[in-house]
This record gives structure tokens, C-alpha cells and sequence, in this order.
């Protein structure tokens, strides 16, 4: 009788013990994290550095002797909903999510949650979800402030203000978006209340300047509209752009309306994420420069956070306090963002064998 009685207790309290923790592991689950399937969705691949971050943490992962189902749902929200159910039911033990849409991942979550699958974020926080763990990203206010710093070197260096700008957003169902936005405006709002900048369309909320799923198109049609509608016989001196892709409509709606000539320069353009074809830009004079987010450190810290959930250890982190998503502040791990111009991209970009010489070219 004493027997079963004292392991009916220590079942009860393992079932405690895996209720309070906030992780459930594979561990707890009586299995062995060893060649365990990951699963991992990324956004698209119609912007590079989804690819890289896809690519690095499958090496991340296989490292540390785990099987990768790696997914792209090239922007569509109901296909990145499938493959997160997809992979719960292929017998995924952890999930790494860079969503589309933040917000609208909920009843697959749930499921994981259900299954006892630790859910990490990847650079995009999933929001209003009581079933996300962990989140691996780059203080992504910081990445605004870099953005508007390096805006105004830029315009500094071509003489003296006032200076007209238009500012732009990201998607409006990222939640990185607003964190971009408000860390640059936290520069720039100052600048233009005391009339150094100066923002001729009258467009400065959020709301306004955003522009869904990040898709170049939209700024570049966004920016053809400015230039028509507000610059007709005057000029744009600076370009608020938050992601490499825009930057790259926004200077081609630059270029159709005469800009990239001796008497007609480019405004002084920025971006992010230091993708190949706008690193080409600003070493050819055009963009003025991005933001490098290391990928192979992000990918790093999501691996790693995922290997030690599954060994019921807990995950390293260095935020708990700054990323809360509707529900819940979800213990964070932070990274830095590097500006980077004509100036420094050989010492960021190349001694660092994030590219070669070669892909520059
Ligand atoms: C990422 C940026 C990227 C943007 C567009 C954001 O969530 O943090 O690095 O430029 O999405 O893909």
C-alpha cells in the first residue's frame, strides 16, 4: 500500500512542478531532447535576410544534434497559421516563429501550449498569447534611434538646415514596426518641433506612414505621391526609410522623378538589415545607409534558447521587462544593431565575413 500511495505523490508533485514553470520540456515529458524536430517558420523569402536567419539557425540547430522543419509562408498569414499546425502535428518538441502577422497566430499557439511545446519569437514578438516562452531580437528601439542619428549626420554633412524629410513605417502588424518608428521620431520629434526638419506632406503618425507587409511597391507608389503632390519645384533632403526594401522603391520613385543627378542628388536615404543589393546602393553613392542586425548571433540565441528548453534548462536572457505582449512581459534576450555607411561597411560588413568582397560587387 505505502508504495503506489508514495508514487501517486511523486506524480502529483512532478505535475506541480510542470505546472508552475512556465517552460514545459521534453524532459518533463519523459523524453530525450536528443534528434528532436524543431520546427521554424520565417515570414518570406522575398527579403533576404529572412533567408540568412532561415539558413543560420537550421545550422544552429543541427549543431546541437536537432532535426529542422524550416518553413516560409512568403507573406500569406493562413499559410503560416498551416505550417505552425503542421508542425505541431509532425511531432515538433519546439517552435521558433518569425510571424507575419503578430497577432494572428493564437489558436496554433494554443495547441502548442496544449502539447507542452515551448513557443520561441523570432525578432517579431507574438502578441496578445499567453503560449510564448521566449524572445530572441534586437533592442529594436535602439534600431530607430540608429536609424534618425545616422539620417542627420547625413543631412549635417551636406550643410546646414532646415532640412525637409518625409518619414516612413513599417507594417503595421509587426510589432518591431512601432519600436522602429517611435525610437527614431524620440530623435526627430525634438528636431522638428524646433523647425530643423521640417516634414512637407504633413504625414507624421504612425499610422499614416505605415506601410503594410513592408512591401516596396507601396513605398515606392507612396513616395511618388509625396514628390508629386508636395515637391513639385523644391526638394527632399532626407528619407526616413526602416527596412533596406523600402528604401530600394523609395529611391526608385526618387530616381523617376530626376533625383541621382550632380544638381540633383538623392536624399540622404536609411534602411535596415544591410541586405546585399542596398549595401551595393550605398557604396554606389545612392542609399545612404542601413542598419546591420547580425543574423548568425540571432539565430545563435534562438537556437540555444530552444536546445535549453528541450534540456529543461532555462533559457538565457538579458530583458525581462521591456517586451510585454498583450498578455504577458515574455523574457526577452536582446542584441545590438550596428548603423553602418559608406564609411564603415568594410570594418561591419566584410572584416566580420558577414559578406564577401565579391558579393559586393
Ligand atoms: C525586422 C526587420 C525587417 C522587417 C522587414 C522586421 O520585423 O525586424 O529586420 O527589416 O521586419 O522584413
Amino acid at each position: 500500500m505505502r508504495f503506489p500511495r508514495s508514487a501517486a505523490l511523486v506524480a502529483l508533485l512532478a505535475t506541480l512542478t510542470a505546472c508552475g514553470s512556465s517552460v514545459k520540456t521534453v524532459d518533463q515529458q519523459g523524453a530525450s531532447a536528443e534528434g528532436a524536430l524543431v520546427g521554424v517558420t520565417m515570414p518570406t523569402k522575398s527579403s533576404e535576410r529572412w533567408i540568412h536567419d532561415g539558413d543560420n539557425i537550421r545550422k544552429a540547430l543541427e549543431a546541437q544534434g536537432f532535426r529542422v522543419d524550416l518553413q516560409y509562408a512568403e507573406n500569406d498569414i493562413p499559410t503560416q497559421a498551416n505550417q505552425l499546425e503542421n508542425q505541431i502535428t509532425k511531432g515538433a518538441k519546439a517552435l521558433i516563429v518569425a510571424s507575419i502577422d503578430g497577432t494572428a497566430l493564437s489558436s496554433q499557439l494554443q495547441q502548442a501550449a496544449a502539447a507542452k511545446i515551448p513557443v520561441i519569437a523570432y525578432d517579431r514578438l507574438i502578441r496578445n498569447s499567453p503560449a510564448v516562452d521566449y524572445y530572441a531580437t534586437f533592442d529594436n528601439f535602439r534600431v530607430g534611434v540608429e536609424q534618425a542619428n545616422s539620417l542627420l549626420a547625413g543631412l549635417k554633412a551636406r550643410g546646414a538646415g532646415p532640412y525637409s524629410v518625409e518619414l516612413f513605417g513599417g507594417s503595421p502588424d509587426d510589432n518591431n514596426a512601432p519600436y522602429f518608428f517611435n525610437g527614431a521620431m524620440s530623435v526627430l520629434q525634438p528636431l522638428i518641433d524646433a523647425g530643423t526638419l521640417v516634414v512637407r506632406s504633413g504625414q507624421r503618425d504612425f499610422g499614416t506612414v505605415a506601410i503594410l507587409r513592408w512591401e516596396p511597391a507601396t513605398a515606392q507608389r507612396r513616395m511618388e505621391d509625396i514628390l508629386t503632390k508636395t515637391y513639385t519645384g523644391s526638394r527632399v533632403d532626407g528619407v526616413l526609410s526602416p527596412y533596406d526594401g523600402l528604401s530600394i522603391g523609395i529611391l526608385s520613385a526618387l530616381k523617376s522623378n530626376g533625383y541621382g543627378s550632380a544638381d540633383r542628388p538623392y536624399p540622404v536615404v536609411t534602411g535596415q538589415d544591410a541586405e546585399v543589393a542596398s549595401v551595393k546602393s550605398i557604396i554606389a553613392g545612392e542609399q545612404y545607409s542601413t542598419v546591420q542586425k547580425d543574423t548568425r548571433e540571432l539565430a545563435k540565441v534562438a537556437a540555444n534558447m530552444a536546445g535549453a528548453a528541450l534540456q529543461g534548462r532555462k533559457p538565457e536572457v538579458n530583458n525581462e521587462k521591456d517586451y510585454h505582449n498583450g498578455v504577458k512581459v515574455v523574457p526577452s534576450f536582446l542584441l545590438q544593431p550596428v548603423a553602418v555607411d559608406k564609411d564603415n561597411y568594410r570594418k561591419v560588413l566584410l572584416d566580420s565575413g558577414y559578406y564577401t568582397e565579391g558579393q559586393l560587387k
